[in-house]
């Protein structure tokens, strides 16, 4: 019994490394996966990665670094005006692809 329960609790956190990954809350999915190991686990494989989805749906003031949905003519942090045609991808957008490893 006891073997189980460790043989779960290392898969439960091998889930969550997996939910961490995919930016959902790890504690949810840990205990989801502990739970209900293999509905949750296939559950989670397909689920789409949400850091990689808020990415491709913003883009980075020049202003103020912070990020804006895609489609904002007005940044909502420092009030700059978007003119449209500006460069979106910055260094910073690079560091945080390299870092999602995208
Ligand atoms: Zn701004």
């Amino acid at each position: 019994m006891f073997l189980i329960v460790l043989v779960l609790l290392i898969l439960a956190g091998i889930g969550a490394a997996i939910a961490s990954g995919k930016g959902r809350n790890p504690w949810g999915w840990f205990a989801l996966c502990f739970l209900f190991f293999l509905p949750a686990f296939i559950v989670l494989l397909f689920l789409p990665n949400i850091k990689k989805q808020e990415l491709e749906n913003s883009k980075q003031c020049p202003e103020c670094a912070e990020r804006v949905l895609k489609e904002a003519m007005t940044c909502k942090h420092c009030s700059y005006k978007f003119s449209g045609n500006e460069k979106i991808a910055s260094s910073a957008d690079k560091s945080v692809n390299e870092s999602l490893g995208i």
